[in-house]
């Protein structure tokens, strides 16, 4: 069953598609279609889909297609064998790769129209001595740092870095780009630094004329926060998703969370009081305790920490004893006529109950990025929208 290739599932063929698994994901990518029109519309911007890392871990192909299908005119990776695995797949809007890309794969990035990073001058030279010979040009966004402390050349050397692959032949200088390191906090001090790094160099490369085509800069937190830092391009990753960029910078209204994590209920029963329970006996029962076991451990994303909670008929239910590679336990003592194949939200909603991955993430000490990426390959992903002249959203519960 390859549930990525079958489009627009009706009801029925989504319960088809979901019920030959235990544990899977479901990516609703209307979700991710009314959340890219939503960041057009508020920004009023251009967008590049930030799909790298499997599209937040939604998938990377359905994610930049749903995107595109939206509006997005670009999409952007961290890695050239993501961008290829998009070009691959179909996908034919712009791409960028946001990292490192080695210069083994510069004809392919010629061949298959794939924007390039330069951010070091090592980088500058580096490049055109190994440029395949080609009667397509090399494009390449220059990103400099003004503030970031990762990728990025140095403000100070940024002119000339944009003036030297400007001249050099088999380039194309597409781009210029700066990325933040705090726009999703309150404090509004670094970001208004980066910027004021930013702009001037901007506008001397327009009075040089040497102004790219594209200048951008803003993450999801910054194209919401800062109006200035959108220029001709926002860069929106966890904000397509549906997913707020940081507790101090939630999502306007109007966007929707993507991604649900279900499995289903494989065993229950009654065990006596001072029984232990999964590897280590770190948790007894005290009493009778009706105990459940999900089918989904740390190979899957879910972490082998205290205090993880699930939705069982719409209610929280702990997780209880060690989370193991592939199952976990859960204490079912509150819940009657429960049944094996009963489902078991991990993420998401369940009648008026919902995990979020802020949730999840405050759990594990982390952020939602983390939790969204850490889902592994292993978790079938079905995704749903709703057909064209279809009113059925393919959603289950
Ligand atoms: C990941 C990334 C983004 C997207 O950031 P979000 O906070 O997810 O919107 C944008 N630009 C760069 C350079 C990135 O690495």
């Amino acid at each position: 069953m390859k549930p990525g290739l079958l489009k627009r599932p009706s009801r029925f063929i989504l319960r088809a598609m979901s019920d030959g698994y235990s544990t899977w994901l479901e990516i609703n990518l209307d979700a991710i279609r009314c959340n890219v029109r939503r960041l057009r519309q508020l920004t009023n911007t251009p967008v590049m889909a930030i799909v790298k890392a499997n599209g937040y871990g939604h998938g990377a192909v359905e994610s930049a297609r749903a995107a595109v299908e939206a509006g997005s005119e670009w999409c952007g990776v961290a890695r050239f064998e993501e961008a290829m695995a998009l070009r691959q797949a179909g996908l034919n809007c712009r791409l960028l790769v946001m990292g490192y890309t080695p210069p083994a794969c510069l004809q392919d990035a010629i061949d298959q129209d794939i924007s390039l990073t330069i951010y070091d001058p090592e980088l500058g030279g580096l490049y055109p001595r190994q440029l395949p010979k080609s009667n397509k040009p090399l494009n390449i966004h220059v990103k400099v740092d003004t503030g970031m402390g990762r990728l990025g050349i140095k403000p100070e050397d940024a002119l000339k870095l944009v003036g030297d692959l400007s001249r050099t032949p088999g380039i194309k200088v597409e781009g210029f780009c700066t990325h933040f390191a705090k726009a999703d906090e309150t404090d509004r001090t670094s970001t208004f630094g980066q910027l004021s790094k930013f702009i001037p160099l901007v506008k001397e490369l327009e009075n040089r004329g040497m102004r790219p085509e594209i200048i951008h800069a803003a993450n999801s937190a910054a194209a919401l926060q800062y109006p200035d830092s959108r220029f001709d391009l926002i860069r929106p990753g966890i904000a397509i998703y549906g997913l707020d960029p940081s507790s101090e910078t939630p999502l306007p209204e109007g966007f929707i969370p993507a991604l649900t994590w279900k499995a289903r209920l494989t065993s229950i029963k009654v065990l006596p009081p001072g029984h232990t329970v999964s590897y280590g006996g770190i948790y007894t029962t005290s009493a009778e305790e009706q105990i459940g076991v999900v089918p989904v451990g740390y190979a899957d994303g879910f972490r082998r920490v205290a205090g993880e909670q699930v939705l069982i008929h719409g209610q929280r239910v702990d997780v209880v004893g060690r989370v193991c590679m592939d199952q976990s336990m859960v204490q079912l003592s509150g819940l009657t006529d429960v049944h094996i194949g009963d489902e078991v939200i991990l993420l998401g909603c369940q009648a008026n109950e919902s995990i979020s991955a802020d949730e999840i993430a405050r759990r594990w000490g982390t952020i939602n990025y983390e939790v969204v990426c850490g889902l592994s390959n292993r978790l079938p992903r079905i995704y749903l929208e709703s057909g064209p002249s279809s009113t059925d959203h393919a959603i289950t519960n």
